[in-house]
């Protein structure tokens, strides 16, 4: 699986799930570009454990949600490297609440970052993706948005949004040799989950097949799979990288 040559593009690539798949990326040969949008420590420190192991990594500093950012953060990455190949629309957040008492502001900032955000990346990067004919793009969804989440209407609906997103690019994007997939994770451990309490950890487990959480390498895996070589001929689909908590 060998991506010399190749330039990629993780958002939310800094800490998490995002920090795993760069790393896989660039040990794979990649000039990954690390995205983040306000820990810019987390963000030197993956570029730093990417150059250890002997790969190429930038940091690159953009708001996903903000088009106008987005457009210039591809353009500064078209300049400096020459085009863009892989894309992984990682970045994400939550805001969890129940329904009757969730604000339409936080409705807003998970559609923006999680749905639109990706949009607005594939949107920049395929553009330079076509001139190439050839191109990655892979959408990180969620267990979320196939088996809903109680008190996650946003971060369902728009993990849900990206399998939409995910097919319709699949279909205008596959006579230029761009493949369009996601992955969706189910429980991984990274910041985001380890806040629930134990209680709630044991009690999510008890749905889990293999009856652990999973490592955010599982999902750079997939990911490394979907991108490479070996995956040259999957387009338009989901792969699930959950454990069996959902059939
Ligand atoms: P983390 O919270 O650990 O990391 C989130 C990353 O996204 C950070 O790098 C963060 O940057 C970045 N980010 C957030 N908002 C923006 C923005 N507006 N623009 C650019 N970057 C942004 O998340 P995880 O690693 O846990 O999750 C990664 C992805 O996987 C998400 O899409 C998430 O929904 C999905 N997922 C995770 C699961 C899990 O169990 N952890 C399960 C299913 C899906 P900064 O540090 O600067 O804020």
């Amino acid at each position: 699986m060998n991506l010399q040559g190749k330039i990629a593009v993780v958002t939310g690539g800094s800490r998490g799930i995002g920090r795993a798949i760069s790393l896989r990326l660039a040990a794979m040969g990649a000039l990954v570009y690390v995205n983040y949008v306000s820990r810019s420590a987390a963000a030197e420190e993956t570029v730093a454990l990417i150059r250890a192991q002997g790969g190429q990594g930038e940091i690159v500093a953009f708001d996903v949600a903000d088009g106008a950012a987005v457009q210039r953060a591809f353009k500064d990455i078209i300049a400096a490297a020459g085009s863009v190949d892989i894309l992984v629309n990682n970045a994400g957040i939550t805001r969890d609440g129940l329904m009757a008492r969730m604000k339409e502001e936080d409705w807003d900032a998970v559609l923006d970052t999680n749905l639109k955000g990706a949009f607005l990346c594939a949107k920049a990067a395929s553009r330079e993706m076509m001139k190439k004919k050839w191109g990655r793009i892979v959408n990180i969804s969620s267990v979320s948005g196939f088996a809903g989440n109680p008190g996650q209407v946003n971060y369902s609906a728009a993990k849900a949004g990206l399998i939409g997103l995910t097919k319709a690019m699949a279909r205008e994007y596959a006579s230029r040799n761009i493949t369009v997939n996601a992955v969706a994770p189910g429980y991984i451990e990274t910041e985001m989950t380890e806040q629930l309490s134990s209680e709630v950890q044991e009690e999510i487990k008890k749905d889990i097949l293999l009856a652990s959480f999973g490592k955010a390498e599982d999902i750079a895996a997939a990911v490394a799979y979907l991108v490479s070589d070996d995956g040259r001929y999957v387009t338009g689909q989901t792969l699930h990288v959950n454990g069996g908590m959902y059939l």
